[in-house]
């Protein structure tokens, strides 16, 4: 292994690898090439990450908010200068195409410019007192030392989402990435860095989330966990918090409907299809992965997206051509194959695709074929999270099987209608269960000057991004100061 390729932990304010700790690799998924070591983290060292985080914590949040703020403006320059290069470790090492490789890393560009004008507001509130010569007001605090756990899926966009809102709030933060985007973690720490971070405000462990995350989540100076990943391991992440009495954020899995309905404009609803299923070879948590259909339109609708997918190019990701690149991981492959069997077996019918792709360079990488099974409501694969480019189709009668079919999975997490009715738009804001519902847009498409989260087993009640982020790293601090020079009792002074 090549010197370069190794990488350390960041710990206070220094790459190092301890002694004794063993190694992991990363691979591209398009062609196997190696792209990095780094250290496979035993619970001793995420210790030492939290040690040096809560030695760092007084004064960063004693650092004054807009300071906070200014150093954030500081990473997304950083970051802008290096976009291509970021973007193009996003595409290498997880294989989402070269445009959303960029579009990636310019998600977290836009979010810590956000987050740092939020450096200068973090409001409070003041209401009057119901005494004399008293003023009442709110603070907003920070909680302490934050650990953030995050994907594979946006691996610059989403670690910014959580680091960015910490750290502006004033926690520091220990911060451990998925293990298959581990180079795209060691250049989103490289720009905080860079841009002068204080030793110790932010830590990178790397490593096994059950060894790793679990010392985090343990480790009792940790007051905050944000997690976004799959619900069984947000259940398990939120069950060992629970313990510890700790705020933990969970943005979670999806299953999420586009419904096309007989007035839709049907060139705009199958552009919204292709771009929402198959983006990010359908690993987003946001990915449309049911398309429902009215029966008006079923047969005409499908027969122009499978004629669509036909010129469909997958293949190197790199490639500005490429429509859709590799799925991320062996692992994905084969949760997805077997996915695409089950489907199957259950009477689906697939229209296209449903194999891995074979012959010159799809040998080297996990490329599967984009793929839609036409199948029936209720199926495993029309309820469950595939994470991968399959798009289940189902037919419905009007309006409100379409809502009904919709709703009936246990997530919530995006939603979209295509129709040119006002009322069935605004009626399907009000009933889709949902935490974002597009109008006329695909299921995918967040700006980060808005809250983003789900309902149901899509988390549990918080929202990342937008200001609501401020909520999930912040205590609120209630504040009476009486300048009256008398005790004076509330609810039991004469009035
Ligand atoms: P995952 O749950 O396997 O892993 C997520 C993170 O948790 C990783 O860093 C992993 O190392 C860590 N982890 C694993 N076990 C742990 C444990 N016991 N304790 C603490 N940490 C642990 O998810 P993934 O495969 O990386 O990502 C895919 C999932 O993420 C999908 O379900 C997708 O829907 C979801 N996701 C959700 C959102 C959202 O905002 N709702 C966004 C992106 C991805």
């Amino acid at each position: 292994m090549a010197e370069t390729l190794e990488h350390g932990l960041f710990i206070d304010g220094r790459w190092a690898s301890p002694n004794g700790a063993s190694r992991f690799t990363t691979q591209n998924p398009a062609n196997g090439e190696t792209l990095g070591s780094f250290v496979s983290a035993r619970p001793e060292d995420a210790t030492r990450a939290v040690d040096a985080a809560a030695r760092a914590f007084p004064a960063w949040r004693d650092t004054p908010a807009p300071k906070r703020g200014e150093m954030l403006l500081k990473v997304a320059a950083v970051m802008r200068q290096r976009k291509e290069s970021i973007g193009r470790v996003v595409t290498k090492e997880m294989g989402k195409v070269i445009a959303e490789g960029r579009g990636d890393v310019q998600e977290a560009i836009d979010f810590v410019e956000y987050m740092a004008g939020e450096g200068r507001r973090l409001a409070g509130e003041t209401v009057p007192s119901e005494l004399y010569r008293k003023f009442c007001l709110t603070v907003r605090q920070p909680k302490g030392v934050v650990a953030c756990i995050t994907p594979w899926n946006f691996p610059t966009a989403i670690p910014n989402w959580k680091i960015a809102a910490a750290l502006v709030c004033g926690n520091t933060v220990v911060f451990k990435p998925a293990s298959n985007t581990a180079l795209c973690a060691v250049e989103v720490v490289k720009a905080y860095e860079e841009a002068g971070v204080p030793a110790g405000v932010l830590n990178l462990v790397t490593g096994s989330g059950g060894v790793v995350g679990t010392a985090l989540i343990n480790d009792p100076r940790v007051r905050a966990i944000s997690f976004t990943g799959g619900v069984e391991t947000g259940r398990e992440v939120y069950q060992q918090g629970a313990k510890g009495l700790k705020m933990v954020h969970l943005e979670l899995g999806g299953k999420n409907p586009q419904i096309v309905m007989d007035d839709a404009d049907l060139p705009l609803a199958l552009e919204g299809v292709l771009f929402g299923a198959f983006g990010t070879s359908g690993q987003r948590c946001t990915a449309t992965s049911r398309l429902i259909l009215h029966e008006r339109v079923y047969d005409e609708f499908l027969g122009k997206l499978l004629a669509r997918l036909k010129t469909f190019r997958v293949g190197d990701p790199l490639d500005e051509k490429t429509d859709m690149g590799p799925v991320a991981s062996a692992d994905q492959e084969k949760k997805v194959l077997e996915y695409i069997a089950i489907g199957q077996k259950e009477g689906g019918k697939l229209l296209t695709g449903g194999e891995k792709l074979r012959g010159g360079v799809y040998d080297q990488g996990h490329f599967i074929s984009p793929t839609v099974v036409e199948t029936r409501h209720g199926s495993r694969i029309s309820k469950e999270e595939i994470f991968g480019p399959v798009l289940s189709v189902l037919k419905v009668k009007d309006f409100e099987e379409a809502v009904k079919v919709a709703n009936d999975v246990d997530y919530g997490l995006s939603s979209s209608i295509y129709t040119r009715d006002v009322n069935r738009a605004f009626r399907a804001v009000q009933e889709l269960e949902a935490g974002i519902t597009y109008v006329n847009a695909p299921t995918i498409g967040a700006e980060v000057q808005l809250p983003f989260g789900g309902v149901k087993n899509t988390g549990n009640g918080g929202r990342e991004a937008g200001s609501a982020a401020i909520e999930e790293f912040t205590e609120v601090k209630t504040v009476f100061v009486d300048f009256s020079s008398h005790l004076q009792k509330a609810q039991i002074d004469p009035r």
